[in-house]
């Protein structure tokens, strides 16, 4: 386990509700910047704050160094071949987006995804089929929340032209093997996207070794700000696609008549970046490496075994996703609804989120409109875990 002091780096964390303190455990939605993170904002803002590139004054300078210096921690983690491969959006919804916009599809052709997916990587691909005339396919999932991989290789042909899928589901925590699958969709020539939304905080993620295209996570599920996110793509690839937005920054000359696109990653970069939120990206990512993902990985392991433990032994309860989930725990109890349950534990102090999880196809896929989850940070500790069956405990026999 991960020393319990490590909550002390993260301000929020001692916020009270109800003058209950916080336990919170909604990290699949967001996670908290620790004092490293909120430091590096700050200096920022303090010391840096300029638009970058195009200046010739000393702040201009400073600034355009610590943005891509960012670039370059981002870079290394992810293990990618170049820092150029590393474009700067606002978030996992933005990257996708990006790279729905910039692939040209036939009628005929197919979009690959799975019914784990969040609503941010089914409703891009959705208008990109209706724009080119493409067709969806969705791989399914068997009663426990685990992609049915007969399926797959069966929807896989030549038509397939990109498969867009979760590494992890935010809603039931399900990791697929995105490896495998992904070395089975290149055989077909597909083009391969993995929303590494909740990969991110969990997983050691090395591009070069996976065979996929692109990657998209977002800087607030891994202990950085809201508004920045990362998009990785392949630098053959990326050169070779159009670019998306137009303005300024991702261009080398413009005139009336003609323009040309400036080098990657500028390219995909049209208009003043999120700066400041790309500084505090790598200082998050600075942060959890010197704790060690490996760490972080075994320290949420266990509090999500201890949790899954401790919900079981209430009466009617039913735990969504395989045993060996990551990051997120779903439940149902039976004759109890979903909002009811999470605002009564809110009143106890714990936050968890109720819902749909933006994953509606999923919800209707085991016929309800949405489970209790609780989601998991290295800050959360095993007194974290009591408050929540205790208060889950209480409330369904209240509600019940
Ligand atoms: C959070 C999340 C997204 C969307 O991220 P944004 O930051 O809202 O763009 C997409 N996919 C998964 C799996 C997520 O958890």
């Amino acid at each position: 386990m991960l020393p319990t002091s490590l909550k002390d780096d993260f301000p929020i964390l001692r916020e009270t509700v109800n003058g209950k303190p916080l336990v919170y455990l909604d990290n699949a939605a967001t996670t908290h910047n620790p004092t490293q993170v909120l430091e590096a904002s700050r200096k920022y803002y303090e010391h840096l704050n300029s638009n970058i590139h195009r200046g010739t004054h000393h702040l201009a300078r400073a600034a355009t160094d610590a943005h891509e210096k960012a670039r370059e921690t981002i870079s290394r983690h992810l293990n990618a071949a170049a820092p150029e491969e590393v474009i700067f959006t606002s978030g996992t919804t933005d990257s996708i987006n990006l790279v729905a916009n910039i692939l040209t599809l036939q009628p005929g052709d197919e979009i690959l995804i799975s019914t784990l997916e969040h609503h941010s990587n089914i409703v891009p691909w959705q208008m990109l089929a209706e724009r080119s005339g493409a067709s969806l396919k969705v791989i399914p999932c068997n009663e426990e929340g685990v992609l049915d991989q007969g399926a797959f290789r069966n929807l896989l042909s030549d038509k397939t032209k990109i498969l867009a899928l979760t590494w992890i589901s935010n809603a039931f925590g399900t990791v697929n093997p995105v490896a495998e699958m992904a070395a089975e969709a290149r055989k077909v020539g597909s083009l391969i996207l993995l929303d590494a939304a909740q990969a991110i905080p969990h997983l050691q993620i090395d591009v070069q070794s996976l065979p996929v295209d692109f990657i998209a996570f977002s800087g607030h599920k891994i202990y950085a700000p809201t508004g920045i996110g990362i998009l990785w793509g392949r630098k053959e690839l990326l050169e070779t696609l159009p670019p998306w937005r137009g303005g300024g920054e991702m261009i080398k000359e413009v005139t009336f008549e003609h323009t040309t696109y400036n080098d990657l990653p500028f390219k995909y970069e049209a208009g003043t970046p999120n700066i400041e939120g790309g500084i505090a990206l790598a200082a998050a990512i600075d942060y959890v490496n010197s704790i060690g993902l490996e760490e972080i990985y075994s320290h949420e392991k266990t509090l999500i075994q201890q949790a899954a433990a401790a919900l079981s032994e209430i009466p009617g309860i039913y735990l969504f996703g395989p045993e060996d989930r990551v990051g997120a725990l779903s439940f149902a109890i039976e004759g109890v609804h979903h909002y009811d349950l999470g605002t009564l534990i809110d009143q106890m102090g714990v936050a968890v989120r109720t819902g749909h999880h933006c994953c509606q196809p999923l919800m209707a896929r085991f016929g309800i409109t949405g489970t209790t989850r609780a989601s998991f940070a290295l800050y959360n500790t095993e007194q974290d875990i009591d408050s929540l069956a205790t208060a889950v405990k209480k409330a369904a026999m209240m509600l019940s």
